[in-house]
This record gives structure tokens, C-alpha cells and sequence, in this order.
């Protein structure tokens, strides 16, 4: 397994993922803010524009952490709905509940820790399932994409939101100065860990790019895969139903 510039087991890259969370999930709103502008917000505005969400819809938040893509789905699914945030980490998904909790969100939502590549539900169980800025931290994408699609309602869509290839070589050498040069130190000085935001830019570096993903969704058996460039290709956001 690639884990940015050495070479680390399934085991350890576990491991070192869990620790990045445990690590910044306190601060982790506040730096999403920071750190994208703001624009991190647009992002998942988007993809909940994208999703085809309506009221008594099932949705499955995995990889949700503090619950941005949960709560928005919470007000639109409404009583007779369902959202199930998931993520391996305890921390996050404490983080997500308060948070959620604190803004009057309790009925509709049920909080799940589980791994994305062995989802502990039945098969046909949801209607939509997002994973945002998730798969790139998940050990095995292949058989998330594939667990993801097992747990999919035929006629269900997955979304997946993630950092992937800008199109502008400009574009792309500016971002990477970004990347590895600033967020690191930003990391340093708003939550006192350069360590964690220096993996957040290689494993963005390491994730498959556009097309790569579109073929590996497909591999695992969506149909109608497309995605769009979002601020042109940091971030991209795949679409794929089951039929
Ligand atoms: N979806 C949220 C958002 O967009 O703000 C959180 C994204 S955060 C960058 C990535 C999340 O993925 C973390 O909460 C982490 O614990 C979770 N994660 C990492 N590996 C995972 C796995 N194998 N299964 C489920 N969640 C995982």
C-alpha cells in the first residue's frame, strides 16, 4: 500500500488513519473552514442538490464524520425518513452527534461505527449513499465501492465526493504548493499538528484521479457513472446508480 512517499502495511495505514482522526477531530469543523475557504460548504451543498433526495428516503452518510452531509439530509428526508451517519472513528461520530444534537437534530438520525469496506447492514437497505472526503482514507477502495453497492436499494445512487485531479497544470502546481507547503503549517498553527495535515496532502496525492475512479465504480457494478469538476478538479463529485 502506498501511504504518501513510503511504503506501509493494511495494518498500519489503519493505524496511522485512525490517529489522524482521533488526532483532529476536535478542531476538525473549524479547519475544514479554513482550510477550503469556506468553499468546502458549496461542495456538499452540491452534492445534496445531486443526491435526489426526498422526504421518507434511507441514506447512508458513511465516512460522515461530524455529520455536514447528515444534517443537511435530516431536514430533507423529514419523521418518516431515515439517515444513518456511520464512520470507523468513535471520536468523530461523538463530535457529529453533539453537534448534531446541539442544533435540534435527534429523531431521524442513527449513528454507526463501521468500516466502509464491511458495511453491518442488509443488503437493498438505502436509497442514496454519500461518502465525502472518506474513500481516500479507506484501505481498500474496491471493496468499499463494492460493500457500498451490496447495501444500495436497486434504483439507489452513490455519491462520492472526494479531492481529485485539477484540470489546469496552473491550476494543479499552485495547489500542490498549497498542499504541501501551507496546509501543513496552517495544521501546526490552528490545531498544533502538522503531522496529520502533511498525510491529508499525500493521500490526496494518492488518490486515484477522475477517470480512475469512474472505471473502479463501474468495476464494481454502478451504471451511468458520471462525475463532475468541482472548482475546477480539486475536488470532483461521481455519480452511479444501482439498477
Ligand atoms: N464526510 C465528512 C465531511 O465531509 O466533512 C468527514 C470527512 S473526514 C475527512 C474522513 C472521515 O473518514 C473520518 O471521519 C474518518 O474517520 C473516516 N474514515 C476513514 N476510514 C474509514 C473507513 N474505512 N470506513 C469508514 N470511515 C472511515
Amino acid at each position: 500500500i502506498d501511504f504518501g512517499y513510503k511504503q506501509v502495511g493494511k495494518e498500519e495505514k489503519q493505524g496511522l488513519v485512525a490517529n489522524v482522526f482521533n488526532s483532529v477531530a476536535k478542531k476538525y469543523d473549524v479547519m475544514n473552514d479554513v482550510m477550503s475557504f469556506g468553499i468546502h460548504r458549496l461542495w456538499k451543498r452540491y452534492t445534496i442538490d445531486c443526491s435526489g433526495v426526498r422526504a421518507g428516503m434511507k441514506v447512508l452518510d458513511i465516512a460522515g464524520g461530524t455529520g455536514d452531509l447528515t444534517e443537511q439530509f435530516s431536514r430533507r428526508v423529514g419523521p418518516k425518513g431515515e439517515v444513518v451517519l456511520a464512520d470507523i472513528n468513535q471520536a468523530m461520530l461523538d463530535v457529529g452527534r453533539d453537534k448534531l444534537r446541539n442544533r435540534g437534530i435527534v429523531a431521524n438520525v442513527d449513528y454507526v461505527q463501521a468500516n466502509a469496506e464491511e458495511l453491518p447492514f442488509a443488503d437493498d437497505t438505502f436509497d442514496i449513499i454519500t461518502i465525502a472526503f472518506g474513500l481516500r482514507n479507506v484501505t481498500d477502495k474496491q471493496k468499499a465501492l463494492e460493500s457500498m453497492f451490496r447495501v444500495l436499494k436497486p434504483g439507489g445512487r452513490l455519491l462520492v465526493l472526494e479531492f481529485s485531479k485539477p484540470v489546469q497544470p496552473m491550476l494543479s502546481q499552485a495547489y500542490d504548493f498549497y498542499s504541501f507547503n501551507v496546509l501543513p503549517k496552517m495544521g501546526q498553527l490552528i490545531a498544533g499538528d502538522a503531522d496529520s495535515y502533511q498525510y491529508l496532502a499525500e493521500s490526496i496525492r494518492m488518490h486515484p484521479d477522475q477517470e480512475t475512479l469512474k472505471g473502479m465504480m463501474e468495476q464494481a457494478g454502478y451504471e451511468n457513472v458520471t462525475f463532475d469538476n468541482l472548482t475546477g478538479g480539486i475536488v470532483a463529485l461521481h455519480r452511479g446508480f444501482k439498477f
